[in-house]
């Protein structure tokens, strides 16, 4: 089945204790297309870089079968994020510079828009509805979003959750964007809107998958040392839908299984910069993970 991805392309400079990173492949669609490709043969993205863009970052997600005939190169510096982190948890945003994507209007070719999975990865809500607004239904409409735009596109992203069936974010965002500090609470609000499901990820606790009747919690992959969380958000989403895209058929035991395999993909990302280790893995290295994690879970 086909997964099609939009979101931010980025040049990220990203400093924390273990070292910096600056102008480095980053942003939500990449890191999103890049750990979907291990799941899904068919994924495309939709999006837009500047003339600075370098062409070897093309050329990489094209070698992990991602089809690229989305991607706009429009006059102008491409999307840029700087942040830091002081604790490895919460990612400080010291600059957001949209550029390119600032005049962006995304055009969605018509092979894409009967993909029948869409992922509205983290972006300007209003180019997350343009984009779905050029789709034939697809089977399974998931959003992720950040604070940057819960505060500065409230009532566009707020349009949006009554257009979607999945919902990432985290803890600290939904709180934000529905008023509520018990986070069931917060996620029955959301679910109000008409959603499917919410995941709710919770950094180094985990993640929570709570739907109308039913629930799933999610530990970590305990890796041996976080390098750099930023993408991890991303590659989540990225598993979880590849996952699903290449299933085709969605019921509560290929939901659990989607929410591992999003957890297990992010803990490859966060092992390095930028996505040095993401670009690298293979199926066997994250099925080890995922029996690994299924062992330290189970109980009787
Ligand atoms: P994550 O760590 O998964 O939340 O996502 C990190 C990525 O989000 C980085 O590579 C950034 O380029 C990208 N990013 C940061 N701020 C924004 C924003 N306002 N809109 C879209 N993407 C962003």
């Amino acid at each position: 089945m086909s997964l099609l991805i939009i979101g931010s392309i980025a040049l990220d400079t990203v400093q924390n204790r273990f070292g910096k990173v600056k102008d480095a492949l980053g942003g939500s669609a990449v890191y999103a297309s890049l750990a979907a490709s291990y799941f899904c043969k068919n994924v495309s993205i939709v999006g837009v870089v500047g003339t600075d863009f370098p062409k070897e970052n093309i050329k990489l997600l094209k070698s992990k079968g991602i089809d690229t005939s989305g991607l706009e190169i429009a006059d102008g510096k491409t999307f840029r994020w700087k942040g830091k982190y002081e604790n490895l948890n919460e990612a400080i945003t010291l600059k957001t510079s949209l550029n390119v994507f600032a005049n962006f209007s995304p055009k969605i070719p018509d092979n894409f828009s009967l993909c029948e999975y869409l992922f509205l990865g983290n972006i300007d809500p209003e180019l997350q509805i343009s984009v779905l607004s050029q789709m034939k239904r697809p089977k399974i409409i998931a959003a992720d979003t950040m604070n940057f735009w819960i505060e500065g596109k409230n009532k566009s992203l707020k349009k949006l959750l009554k257009m979607i069936d999945i919902l990432f974010i985290n803890e600290e965002e939904i709180r934000m964007l529905t008023g509520e500090s018990y986070i069931f609470d917060a996620a029955e609000k959301v679910l109000q809107m008409g959603l499917k499901l919410i995941i709710i990820k919770q950094g180094e606790y985990g993640s929570i998958a709570i739907a109308k009747n039913n629930l799933f919690f999610a530990p970590i992959f305990p890796v041996q040392k976080v390098i750099d969380p930023t993408g991890a958000g991303d590659c989540f989403a990225g598993g979880f839908m590849g996952y699903i895209a290449s299933q085709n058929n969605i019921n509560y035991e290929t939901l659990k299984r989607a929410t591992i395999y999003g957890t297990i993909t992010s803990s490859f990302n966060i092992e390095g910069f930028s996505v040095e280790i993401i670009k690298n893995i293979n199926r066997v290295q994250i099925d080890n993970r995922y029996n690994i994690l299924k062992k330290y879970t189970q109980f009787s």
